[in-house]
């Protein structure tokens, strides 16, 4: 076992896992991440900063979190004799993306602390499920409707109107698994296309920007957050986050303030995004909920007092929560895989501008929409971030690319 506190290594040993869901895990304690992406990593790298270890566990080898963990497990989260197994070698478990199967959390949670719990991820790993939490607590959401069929699709449509947006219940992230429909024609085609047993069908929101707030929910309840982002996303995948957010002070505060109420209600433990959809009129709609660090949140590693990843170890360890404070304006926009068609980037030139931090994932291989890093741009006025971070991505063209991309 890692190090827990004294008391808490006596409650171990006389009652097991349950005892210690309130104690700290200590620096030396083991963390197992379920999941090898990009965020485990930058988990891993904040985790290991504090003298913590780390095992994950996913179904792929050389893995962006497996490069930095001490321990890399390969196995299938289905396999919950493995997946039990692992949580037996560590002292808590979180995960680094909603998609791992909740079998997976509860089989860990039989002897380990596993935070968020179990419930977090069953409620924000199905659309439809996670639409009808927020509606029935209370929360603003877009018109929408579960549907079942193409048929309950055009019956739906003829309800909400057009344009709408058909998306699939489950695993969907980054805008894959929909698609928009602007007439009942299109209804039949849209629901093979994506494929899936059940969807959510949404009302098209003509939003004037899109928002998101990253907070964390300490084990003692204190909750804190990183303010009010704004995102800019091209093909339904995040582009750039720029913090904070251009927009009216109240609106920032009001979307603050619904991110600490979902956190309240979900009963987090950990961090969670709330993304959001600000409407011509001004309102704030919840679009999509995220139990884990979020790519809009990624500008804290470099702009916070305490970033979304260490945020998310203090708050799984049982620790105090840390000082969320942004120091600088901050920037970020992300690096696609298509951003190496032309061969491996021309990081001198990225590198050229001191405010600018580059993050790389360690994926072997670039696919086009594959997040392979980011950049973030330090300033002192979010605009001069955004110009600075626009125009460092457009210095890794080899090809002569010295315009920046068009600002949003
Ligand atoms: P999602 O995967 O649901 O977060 O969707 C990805 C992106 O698609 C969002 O960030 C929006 O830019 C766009 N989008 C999703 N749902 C809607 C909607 N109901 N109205 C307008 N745009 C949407």
């Amino acid at each position: 076992m890692g190090r827990l506190a004294p008391d808490a290594e006596r409650a171990r040993a006389r009652f097991g896992a349950a005892a210690v869901k309130h104690a700290s895990i200590l620096p030396g304690a083991r963390i197992g991440v379920l999941g090898s992406g990009q965020l485990g990593r930058m988990f891993a790298i904040a985790a290991r900063r504090m003298g913590y270890r780390v095992h994950v566990l996913s179904p792929d080898t050389d893995t962006p979190t497996g490069q930095v963990a001490d321990v890399e497990i390969v196995a299938d989260y289905h396999d919950l004799d493995r997946v039990r197994a692992f949580a037996r070698g560590v002292d808590v478990v979180t995960f680094e993306f909603e998609n791992v199967p909740c079998e997976a959390a509860e089989a860990a949670a039989e002897f380990v602390p596993v935070r968020p719990g179990g419930g977090v991820l069953h409620v924000t790993q199905h659309r439809g499920r996670e639409k009808g939490f927020l509606a029935a607590h209370g929360f603003p959401v877009a018109p929408h409707a579960i549907v079942d069929s193409a048929e309950a699709t055009r019956h739906a449509l003829a309800e909400l109107g057009v344009p709408a947006v058909l998306k699939s219940a489950d695993f969907g992230y980054d805008g894959r698994g929909q698609r928009v429909l602007r007439a009942a024609d299109e209804v039949e085609a849209a629901w093979r296309a994506i494929g899936a047993d059940a969807c959510v069908l949404e009302a098209f929101v003509d939003f004037a920007l899109e928002g998101s707030v990253v907070a964390a929910r300490g084990l003692d309840g204190a909750v804190a957050d990183f303010g009010f982002v704004e995102n800019r996303h091209v093909g339904g995948i995040l582009d750039v986050s720029i913090a904070p957010a251009r927009v009216d002070p109240r609106v920032a505060a009001r979307a603050r303030e619904i991110t600490h109420a979902v956190l309240e209600a979900l009963g987090v433990v950990g961090v969670l995004c709330v993304e959001f959809f600000l409407t011509r009129a001004g309102s704030l709609w919840i679009n999509e909920v995220a139990p884990r660090p979020h790519n809009s949140g990624h500008w804290s590693i470099d702009a916070a007092l305490t970033c979304q990843f260490e945020q998310q170890l203090r708050a799984v360890c049982g620790l105090p929560l840390g000082d969320p404070s942004r120091l600088r304006a901050a920037a970020m926009a992300n690096l696609l895989g298509d951003r190496w068609s032309d061969g491996e980037p021309d990081w001198k030139a990225v590198a050229a501008a001191p405010n600018v931090k580059v993050h790389l994932y360690g994926k072997a291989q670039a696919k086009p929409g594959r997040k392979m890093g980011h950049l973030t741009a330090l300033a002192a006025a979010p605009e001069a971030a955004l110009a600075d971070v626009l125009a460092a991505r457009s210095r890794m063209a080899r090809s002569g690319g010295a315009t920046p991309d068009a600002l949003p």
